[in-house]
């Protein structure tokens, strides 16, 4: 593995996103000096707190998987992560609505789900969903730790006796016909592997490697902080500060400063330098190139995830039909996919994610209020250069509240009491590349050794942690990300 070059003893990391917090305990517990210069005037970056009116909403992640993969930074430093956050398992983890009007409950205990599987689809769907999870398990173990946990440099790195099983388990085939062969109702087919989105594909174009997604929610379980998703950052960077870590609140570096080949620290936009031995960037890769880092004459072009737009509403309604977390699909399924990723265009017959934290967590409302989030895949804004600020916004926001109440949201826009709407526009705004918070594709030349390094190419000693670098997008993957980034930093092998 190759590892910074020079000296580690003072350690900068800009941003204190999931990735850069999870760096920054895994440096701590090594002894190094760590400072962390975070723009915001809280932790968490896309895990953030949006308040308006006495509501609380999320403003990124709200489905956790994986919790020990929180536990691991904390435990780095000796912490327990029982004594820093609450979680609570969602039972169901989702909701599944069709447009025949069946829904299914996704549920993590495998017997339970078997039954409900049978009671929606039939027996035999049932079996197929029991095979399914024992794909997914060997996969999840097979990637975990000799892919997705480990720094990779070279496509020599995967070349190992666990590839050729992935080979052999049809890792490497497409993810739709993949599913093809557990399932045959479409209704299951979409469940297990809607989550290809959440890598940036279509299931006809993904891996079917990333059925891991499917298992890390479906089937590993999702749960709920107290306090809400941001509880989490909160959470790690109480824990860092107790351990020794410096953080620089409302602090914007400008750029990473550089002599003789080297980083030698940081400018923050107030015109202090903050010098460093090794510099941790966690702001999006591709921003923090053109923005922080001297320019660099070839850069492989990446291609984006498709982005999102978020409706938050604070509501006086309630349904009891929902769960935590619900997904309404539309009758449209490779169509949807193709108009959001291939053409540009937003969904003519929307499939939607609808989160109710107040259903599990009632303290994030005024009493007896609702907060909704409801997300929609869009274009990003190089596939879909759209005019968000010229009044789309306001429509779009309107549209979603008119189609939720065609699904069964009856008086959904009555409701409303507070309401803000989030578009790739203010994504692009807030530093992420091609207005998308979920990065480059997981398509393979962006996977694994292919994704952009966590190492600088040619400044020995700055380091990158997040979604744009390995292994990749969501919580588990920029948690995994923060210790990659600090083993960089902290393993000597080479110089
Ligand atoms: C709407 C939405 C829904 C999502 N849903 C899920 C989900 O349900 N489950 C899941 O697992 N994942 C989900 N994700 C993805 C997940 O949230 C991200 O992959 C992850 O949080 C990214 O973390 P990060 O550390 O890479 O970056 P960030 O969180 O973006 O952290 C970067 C930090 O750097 C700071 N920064 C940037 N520039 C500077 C600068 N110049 N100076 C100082 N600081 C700077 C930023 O303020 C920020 O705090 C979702 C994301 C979004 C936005």
């Amino acid at each position: 593995m190759r590892t910074v070059t020079g000296a580690t003893d003072r350690v900068v990391v800009v941003g204190a996103g999931l990735g850069g917090l999870a760096c920054a305990l895994h440096l701590a517990a090594a002894g190094r000096q760590v400072t962390v210069v975070e723009r915001e005037p809280i932790p968490g970056g896309r895990a953030g707190r949006l308040s308006i009116g006495g509501y609380e909403f999320d403003t990124g992640p709200t489905v956790l998987t994986m919790p020990e993969l929180i536990a691991e930074p904390l435990a780095a430093v000796g912490e327990k992560l029982s004594d820093w956050l609450e979680l609570k398992p969602l039972d169901p983890a989702y909701r599944a609505f069709y447009p025949d009007g069946s829904t299914l409950d996704v549920r993590t205990d495998t017997t339970r789900m078997a039954a409900e599987i049978a009671r929606v689809c039939g027996a035999r769907e049932a079996d197929g969903y029991l095979r399914f999870v024992d794909f997914t398990r060997k996969l999840w173990q097979l990637e975990r730790d000799h892919f997705i946990g480990r720094n990779l440099d070279t496509p020599a790195d995967l070349m190992n006796l666990n590839l050729l099983k992935l080979l052999g388990m049809g890792g490497f085939r497409r993810l739709q016909p993949k599913i093809g062969e557990y399932f045959r109702d479409p209704r299951t087919q979409r469940i297990f592997s809607f989550q290809a989105m959440y890598a940036g594909l279509a299931p006809h174009d993904a891996l079917a490697i990333y059925a891991v997604i499917a298992y890390l929610d479906s089937v590993a379980g999702v749960y709920s902080p107290a306090g809400g998703m941001h509880a989490v950052p909160r959470a790690l960077a109480g824990a860092a500060e107790k351990h020794g870590v410096t953080f620089r609140y409302d602090t914007t570096v400008e750029r990473v400063t550089t002599a003789h080949g080297r980083a030698t620290g940081v400018l923050t936009a107030g015109g202090e330098h903050i010098p460093a031995d090794v510099v941790v960037l966690n702001p999006d890769l591709p921003v923090a190139y053109r923005d922080l880092l001297p320019p660099r004459r070839r850069r492989r072009p990446l291609r984006y995830s498709p982005s999102c737009v978020v409706l938050h509403i604070g509501s006086n309604q309630a349904y009891s039909k929902i769960a935590h977390h619900n997904i309404h699909f539309g009758t449209a399924w490779k169509g949807t996919f193709d108009e959001v990723i291939r053409k540009g265009l937003l969904m003519s017959d929307p499939s939607l994610l609808v989160t109710n934290p107040t259903h599990t967590d009632p303290a994030a409302a005024p009493e007896g209020k609702q907060t909704y989030y409801v997300l929609a895949p869009a274009p990003n804004l190089k596939s879909g250069p759209m005019n968000w600020r010229g009044g789309l916004d306001r429509r779009y926001a309107d549209e979603l509240l008119r189609v939720l109440e065609g699904r069964g949201y009856i008086g959904f826009r009555d409701g409303v009491e507070v309401q803000r709407i989030i578009t790739p526009a203010d994504w692009a705004d807030d530093g992420m590349a091609a207005g998308t918070p979920f990065a480059a594709a997981h398509t393979f030349a962006q996977t694994g050794p292919f994704r952009p390094s966590n190492l600088h190419p040619s400044l020995g000693n700055v380091v990158f942690t997040g979604s744009g670098t390995q292994p990749g997008v969501g919580v588990p993957m920029v948690l995994i990300s923060g210790k990659l980034a600090a083993s960089r930093i902290t393993s000597r092998t080479s110089a």
